[in-house]
C-alpha cells in the first residue's frame, strides 16, 4: 500500500496508529481500513474488479418477467425395485409420444417429452433415484415433480422410503402412483395408511398429497396421473425465457463408436440451436446435430426439451451443467481452468461435514444443522436413535435426521449424505462394499455403534469441540 501511494511504510504505520490500529509493516489490513488510511494520506482507492473467464463467457443475466413463457415440468419416476417404474415410463411413452414419420420407434436417450391434452411433460426415463441423486450430487437441480410408484400388492419398501427422502431433500412435490391396481390383492387403503407415516397424507384422508391408483399394465388411471402432474406443475408456475442462449444439464453421455461423444442435454433455459458452441463441465464442442427421443432431427430446442446431440470433443458427465456460448476459444480456456480446479478440489474435501471438524465448522458459522442418516438392524432402535439424536440440538446446531431406515448402509445412503452434507450413523449394521467405496471417494463420515449411548455421547462431544481424535 505504501509503495502504491509513494509513501514510506513508516508513514502508513503512523497513520494507522493515529487511527487506533496498532499494526506493524508485516500485518495485513483489510480493504476498508486501507481506504480510510489512504484517504487521509491524500490518495484515492478503488476496488480492483477481477472478471473471470466464466463471467465473461457465460451470460447469467436475470430474465425479465415479460420474456418468460410457461415451460414443461420435468418429472422423475422413483420407487422400490419391481414396483413398476419402467413399465409406467414405457406405457406413457408408447401411449403419448406422437408418432410421426420417424416410424414411431422411440429410442432411449435418457429423457422424452409427451403431450397430454396439448400440454407437454418431460420425463427422465432412467427410473430410480440413483440417476436422480447422482445428478443432484453434481449440483444439477433439474426435476420439478417426482412420481413415487408404490405397488398396491407390496406396499412401502426400503427404496420407497429412500425415494421419499430424496425427493424431500430436493424439495420437489411428490405425487404417489399406487400401481398394479389390476391385481386382485391390490390394497390401496393399506398403502395410504403406510404413507401417512412419511407425512404423505392422501387428500381423501384430509391431507394434501395427490395419490393416483394406476395400472402400468392396463394403462388404467395413467391419464389421470398425467393430468395431476400437469396440475401440480401449473401450481408451481414453471417459466423460462426461450430468447437467450441455452443453459441446462447433461442427462446422459457416452462414447459412440461411429458418432463420437453423444450427450443428452436437457435445456433448462434459453434455446439450443444446431451449430451452437457449448461447454458442458470440462467438455467443449459444437452442436453438429440434435435429435429427440423419436429420432427426429431438430434445429432448435427450447426450455424443458431433451435432445441428444453429437459434436462434443469429449464425453461430458451426467449432471454437468452446460451453456451455449459465443466464443469457442474462451470456452476451451474455461474448460482447462475447470479441469485444473477439479484436480485441486479432489485433493481437499471441501464442504463436507465430519464429526472431527464439526466444531470448527460451527464456530465459523458454516454449519447450522447437523444432518444425520440413521441405519439400524431393527426398526425399534432406528426410531430410538432418531428420537435421542433430535433431542441433543443446542443453540448453535440443530441435529436433523434426514433419513432413518433398517438395513445395511448402501450407496444410496452415501449419495444422500454427500448431497445433503450429512454424516451416517449405523447401529449393529455395516456399510456394504459399494457404500464403502463411495464414502471414501466422497469423504462421507460414517460411524458404527453398538450402543445408542455411545453415539449420543460422541455427537454431543463433537458439537462442543471435545471429541477425542480418532487414530
Ligand atoms: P421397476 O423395477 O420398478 O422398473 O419395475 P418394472 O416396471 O420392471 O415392473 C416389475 C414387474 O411388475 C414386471 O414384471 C412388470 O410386468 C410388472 N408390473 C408393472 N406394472 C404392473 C401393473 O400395473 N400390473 C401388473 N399386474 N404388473 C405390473
Amino acid at each position: 500500500l505504501a509503495s502504491r501511494m509513494k509513501k514510506t511504510g513508516a508513514e502508513v504505520v503512523k497513520t494507522l496508529m493515529k487511527n487506533g490500529i496498532m499494526a506493524s509493516m508485516s500485518d495485513v489490513i483489510d480493504f476498508d481500513t486501507a481506504a480510510i488510511i489512504a484517504e487521509e494520506m491524500g490518495c484515492k482507492v478503488e476496488k480492483e474488479v477481477i472478471v473471470t473467464i466464466e463471467e465473461k463467457l457465460i451470460d447469467t443475466a436475470e430474465d425479465k418477467a415479460e420474456d418468460l413463457i410457461d415451460r414443461a415440468p420435468v418429472v422423475v419416476v422413483m420407487g422400490h425395485v419391481d414396483h413398476g417404474k419402467t413399465s409406467l415410463l414405457d406405457y406413457i411413452r408408447s401411449a403419448h409420444v406422437v408418432d410421426r414419420e420417424a416410424g414411431g420407434i422411440t429410442q432411449h436417450i435418457g429423457a422424452y417429452q409427451v403431450e397430454v391434452k396439448g400440454k407437454p411433460i418431460t420425463f427422465l426415463d432412467t427410473p430410480g433415484h440413483e440417476a436422480f441423486t447422482a445428478m443432484r450430487a453434481r449440483g444439477a437441480m433439474i426435476t420439478d415433480v417426482a412420481i413415487l410408484v408404490v405397488a398396491a400388492d407390496d406396499g412401502i419398501m426400503p427404496q420407497t422410503i429412500e425415494s421419499i427422502n430424496h425427493a424431500k431433500a430436493a424439495e420437489i412435490p411428490i405425487i404417489v402412483a399406487i400401481n398394479k391396481m389390476d391385481k386382485p390383492e391390490a390394497n390401496p387403503e393399506r398403502i395410504k395408511q403406510q404413507l401417512t407415516e412419511y407425512e404423505l397424507v392422501a387428500e381423501d384422508w384430509g391431507g394434501e398429497t395427490i395419490i393416483c391408483p394406476i395400472s402400468a399394465k392396463t394403462g388404467e388411471g395413467v391419464d389421470n396421473l398425467l393430468e395431476m402432474v400437469t396440475l401440480t406443475a401449473e401450481m408451481r408456475e414453471l417459466k423460462a425465457n426461450p430468447n437467450r442462449s441455452a443453459h441446462g444439464a447433461v442427462i446422459e453421455a457416452r462414447l459412440d463408436k461411429g458418432r463420437g461423444p453423444v450427450a443428452t442435454l436437457l435445456v433448462q433455459n434459453g434455446t439450443l440451436n444446431q451449430g451452437d458452441v457449448i461447454i458442458a463441465g470440462t467438455a467443449v464442442g459444437r452442436v453438429r446435430a440434435m435429435q429427440n427421443a423419436q429420432g427426429e432431427t431438430l434445429e432448435h430446442a427450447g426450455p424443458s426439451v431433451p435432445v441428444e446431440i453429437i459434436g462434443m470433443a469429449e464425453v461430458p458427465q451426467a449432471g454437468d451443467d452446460f451453456h451455449a456460448v459465443a466464443d469457442e476459444r474462451m470456452a476451451r480456456e474455461l474448460a482447462e481452468q475447470r479441469k485444473h480446479d477439479q484436480k485441486m478440489a479432489s485433493s481437499s474435501a471441501l464442504g463436507k461435514v465430519t464429526l472431527e471438524d464439526l466444531f470448527s465448522q460451527i464456530q465459523q458459522g458454516e454449519v447450522k444443522n447437523l444432518n444425520v442418516i440413521v441405519k439400524a438392524d431393527v426398526q425399534g432402535s432406528a426410531e430410538a436413535v432418531k428420537a435421542s439424536l433430535e433431542k441433543i440440538s443446542n443453540e448453535e446446531v440443530r441435529v436433523r435426521v434426514i433419513h432413518c431406515a433398517v438395513g445395511a448402509i448402501n450407496e444410496s445412503d452415501v449419495m444422500l449424505a454427500s448431497t445433503s452434507g450429512a454424516i451416517i450413523v449405523g447401529f449393529n449394521v455395516r456399510p456394504d462394499s459399494n457404500a464403502k467405496i463411495s464414502a471414501a471417494r466422497d469423504h462421507v463420515d460414517m460411524r458404527m455403534y453398538r450402543v445408542i449411548y455411545d453415539c449420543i455421547d460422541e455427537i454431543e462431544a463433537a458439537m462442543k469441540g471435545m471429541l477425542s481424535p480418532k487414530f
